[in-house]
């Protein structure tokens, strides 16, 4: 999506070789207009998918996930995330290493609201090593939903997630996909 991409390369900022900082305009600050160009892209992308609900993670994922489900007009659901997990019967669950704070969390999600009538739409804003997602897919598959597709704003290409989904056959579509960045400039793949 090159508007976006125009975005990392104006507004993006490198810090070392592996984080990427997008906080003036899509998870602490952020720019609105574009998010609805997010989400009419996820739509062009999986509308056939028959979608019926949208799952992300909290926090960053939720502004992602209201312009997708705005567009597809169905629920979105956020898996939040619990730093000590009361094992419930109404939740589902699954374990997440977290690549920005090198911890591990839990990571929760209503039985009420996910089941295996879905077929769902995973957004999130970055995918790198895939823990994240994984555990998003482990909450599918506890709950029998369907995965009708993937979609990430930012999937930084040259860290494993990516390529590790797509070779389970997912339906995976990146929106900005980049091959390398440092702090002289970023480089995307072209697709
Ligand atoms: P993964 O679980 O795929 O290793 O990492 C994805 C999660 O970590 C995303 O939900 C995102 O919040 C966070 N993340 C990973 N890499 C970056 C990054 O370069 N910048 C920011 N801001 N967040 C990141």
């Amino acid at each position: 999506m090159k508007l976006l991409e125009e975005r990392i390369r104006r507004d993006g900022r490198v810090i070392g070789t592996e984080i990427l900082k997008v906080d003036s305009f899509l998870n602490h600050q952020i720019d609105v207009q574009l998010l609805d160009e997010i989400g009419n892209e996820l739509y062009r992308l999986f509308k056939d998918a028959g979608i019926t609900k949208v799952l992300t993670i909290e926090a960053s994922g939720i502004a992602i996930g209201c312009a997708a489900a705005r567009v597809f007009q169905v629920p979105v659901v956020f898996a939040k995330k619990a730093r000590s997990l009361n094992i419930g019967t109404d939740t589902y669950t699954s374990r997440v290493h977290s690549f920005t704070y090198g911890n591990d969390y839990d990571i929760t999600v209503s039985r009420r609201y996910l089941s295996d009538a879905d077929r769902v739409l995973i957004v999130d804003d970055f995918l790198a090593n895939g823990a994240a997602l994984n555990g998003l897919l482990a909450v599918c598959e506890q709950a029998g939903a369907s995965v009708g597709g993937i979609g990430i704003c930012i999937e930084k290409g040259f860290q494993p997630g990516g390529d590790e989904i797509r070779a389970k056959g997912l339906p995976l579509q990146s929106l900005a996909r980049i091959r390398s960045m440092s702090e002289e400039g970023i480089e995307f793949f072209e697709d």
